[in-house]
């Protein structure tokens, strides 16, 4: 079953979604951050102030990055465990654990290979080839709205049909009727209708830490109610309507030293500017040497034009 084909990446990210554009481009995310204080909305998307990586931002990222090398297939059979922890090692992410100890990022290693050792266990004896891994999708809303993202892993439904799969890192599982009511998984169902031409037979969201699949039949997910809440957050996202909404979850808001209801706290946000452009110009700098060298040895084995055919 093939999807409607995909645009290219940096044209579904766009420049900004708030840029003054007829289209609002939103994804979970934002829709998420947004209902969750909408200052740390426009500080996070609108203002672009830089965030501190943290250690479970890392985890997650470099799990996702190792269940898509696995899942990614298109044979029936999973690969060894061998090719987990291998896709593990390659595509770990360290930029969350600059400021803890060397012990803590190993400690979180250990971890995500014992993780995905157990996901490799769930799943060893299921032949299955997936539908799609990691999809794009865009999907057009009215009033000149649209929602992108990504879905972890599109798989064949027993019996017809299509299943969604999200992975997650969470400690614990949450319930069946969370998950039914995840505007996540929402958007996800509208999006395979809109790829596919057919809404899926169910959506699940793996919880991979406790090895835990809560799957929903499609029935149980309220689309109708996720896009009133799209176009709800959209509409105040128009109206600039970007008041704090202090909550507990203010306790791991990097944007505390610049947020009127904690002026003064918190992090220093020029300060995790200095310190992500001066990891950036770093980099620059070394990816520059490295081309410069690449160029070199194209330039006298290949010569000069096969340089000029890059651009
Ligand atoms: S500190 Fe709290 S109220 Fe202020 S921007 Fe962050 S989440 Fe919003």
């Amino acid at each position: 079953m093939t999807p409607r084909p995909a645009p290219a990446t940096a044209d579904l990210l766009g420049t900004s979604p708030d840029d003054g554009g007829p289209t609002l481009r939103l994804s979970f995310s934002r829709v998420d951050t947004y209902r969750q204080c909408p200052l740390k909305y426009r500080y996070r998307y609108v203002d672009g102030l830089p965030e501190r990586p943290s250690p479970h931002l890392s985890f997650g990222s470099s799990i996702h990055r190792a269940l898509e090398a696995f899942w990614d297939r298109k044979l029936p059979d999973p690969p060894p465990l061998q090719t987990l922890l291998d896709a593990l090692y390659d595509g770990w992410d360290s930029s969350g654990f600059a400021e803890v100890e060397r012990d803590e990022q190993v400690r979180y290693y250990h971890h995500a290979r014992d993780v995905l050792a157990a996901h490799h266990h769930r799943f060893a004896d299921v032949a299955l080839t997936p539908v799609a891994v990691e999809q794009w999708f865009r999907l057009p809303l009215p009033d000149g709205l649209e929602v992108v993202g990504a879905i972890d892993l599109v798989e064949p439904a027993e019996g017809g049909g299509l299943g969604v799969v999200d992975w997650k890192t969470n400690r614990r599982a949450k319930s069946r009727e969370e998950v039914a009511s995840s505007l996540q998984l929402a958007i996800y169902a509208l999006a395979v209708e809109h790829l596919w031409g057919q809404p899926p037979a169910w959506v699940a969201l793996d919880f991979v830490v406790p090895g835990v699949r809560v799957t929903v039949p499609r029935e149980a997910i309220d689309t109708d109610a996720a896009v009133t809440a799209i176009r709800e957050v959209a509409a105040a996202v128009r109206g600039e309507a970007f008041a704090p909404r202090p909550s507990p979850l203010c306790d791991w808001c990097d944007f505390r030293a610049e947020c009127p209801a904690f002026a003064g706290e918190g992090p220093d946000v020029a300060g995790t500017a200095l310190t992500e452009l001066r990891r950036l110009r770093r980099r620059q700098a070394r990816d520059a040497e490295r081309a410069a060298t690449l160029e070199r040895v194209v330039r006298e084995r290949l010569g000069e034009q096969a340089l000029a055919e890059l651009d």
